[in-house]
């Protein structure tokens, strides 16, 4: 006989999955319903109310799909390109790079624009791209391998005056940080359930705003992918209810109870409480000489993307840190690979108790490493900024 399932206790610091809310494990243990049940119909109508508010949209077109991030990434791209449609996409990072290949898979012609990894875009460096006239411009938030922060406000005023529709990737941001799909003029987003929303992987909420949905009805082709294709999942989220594929019921539970205990914590709680772990860690980090890979002011509170410092083995810190302490966190991903460590603080992973354990173990680590450094400085640093005196 195989064992049964009992995976060992980790703390996930990493760049997703995140730690899972006690309450949305247990939600997830409840029975399974059918998905026609009318049980389940009324769920998923609250969730998707939650989700709108967590968006902060109107868009009736607002769900979540079956699927983690990429697929919501897949979603959006599939839905609003037609084969030859032109489109833009921002890279400065591995997702804004797996945006180009799911777009062009999709039959887009793709041109892309791109900045140095760990810096963003500026309005300037999309103004040669806009000329061209594109139907979408993609761009990431969040950009969870460099932990760069892209604004995005004043971008959507230009993409919109070029007559594009702007798709943004909210998967490292969305409930850890402003999403304002509304406020932004965001036409098409997408996110996934395992970063800031306290969930497991599975589920990725999508939103398309009015100007993509009269995009869509201007389509000439069937969508490329029957999975992903909006029209047809909207007759299972609309009042329809048209069978289309079986809904993943008990990951359903998992999100609305996720997006409950943001609602119960207030988006702007949860905002602070992300910024104040961020601010802790990064000044905790700065007492033991680490770096960050991006410029301080374009630093995500949910991903802490921060320079291996010179003469430290990277792997075997992250390996310690895992089997010593049960700590996961991140490795860098391409051009970082080796070179930076990425520390999430995302949803009910993003806690004072966390920041000081992580920042110990770390001490531990790295005084075994020969890195020099004030032992216990880190930990006074952190403390200084949740007693206000930093
Ligand atoms: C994690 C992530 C994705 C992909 O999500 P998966 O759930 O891994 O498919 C896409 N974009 C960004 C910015 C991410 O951080």
């Amino acid at each position: 006989m195989l064992p049964p399932v009992a995976p060992p206790i980790r703390l996930l610091l990493g760049p997703g999955p995140s730690e899972i809310h006690p309450r949305v494990l247990a939600a997830m243990a409840e029975p399974t319903v059918g998905h026609l049940d009318p049980y389940y119909l009324s769920l998923m109508n609250d969730m998707q109310q939650l989700l709108r508010g967590v968006f902060r949209t109107e868009n009736k077109m607002t769900l979540a799909v079956s699927g983690t991030g990429s697929a919501g990434m897949e979603c959006c791209v599939v839905n609003l390109i037609e084969p030859g449609d032109s489109m833009v996409v921002c890279v400065n990072g591995v997702f804004g790079g797996r945006m180009v290949d799911v777009a062009e898979r999709a039959g887009a012609k793709v041109t892309r624009v791109e900045r140095p990894w760990g810096e963003v875009f500026e309005p300037a460096h999309l103004k040669d791209a806009l000329k061209a006239k594109p139907k979408v411009v993609g761009i990431v938030m969040a950009e969870t391998s460099t932990g760069a922060h892209q604004p995005l406000e004043e971008i959507s005023k230009l993409v919109h005056d070029a007559g594009a529709l702007l798709l943004v990737d909210a998967v490292t941001s969305l409930g850890g940080m402003p999403v304002e799909v509304d406020g932004w003029q965001i036409d098409a987003i997408y996110s996934g359930s395992q970063k800031c929303l306290s969930c497991p992987p599975g589920l990725a909420p999508v939103s398309f705003g009015p100007r993509a949905m009269e995009a869509l009805g201007r389509r000439k082709t069937k969508v490329q992918s029957w999975y992903l294709d909006l029209s047809m999942l909207a007759k299972y989220w609309g009042e329809e209810r048209v069978y289309h594929h079986t809904a993943p019921i008990n990951m359903t539970y998992a999100l609305y109870e996720g997006l409950r205990l943001l609602d119960e914590e207030g988006l702007e709680k949860s905002f602070a409480r992300h910024a104040l772990n961020h601010q802790a860690l990064a000044a905790g980090l700065a007492a033991i000489g680490i770096d960050y890979a991006a410029a301080a002011e374009h630093r995500l509170p949910t991903l802490n993307a921060v320079r291996v410092p010179a003469g430290v083995d990277d792997a075997w810190v992250r390996r310690e840190l895992l089997t010593r302490f049960g700590i996961e966190i991140g490795a860098g991903l391409g051009d970082f690979k080796g070179k930076v460590w990425r520390v999430g603080l995302m949803g009910h992973a993003s806690r004072a108790k966390n920041v000081l354990l992580f920042l110990s173990a770390l001490e531990q680590l790295l005084g075994e490493q020969k890195h020099r450094f004030q032992a216990g400085a880190s930990i006074a640093a952190a403390n200084a900024v949740y007693s206000g005196r930093a």
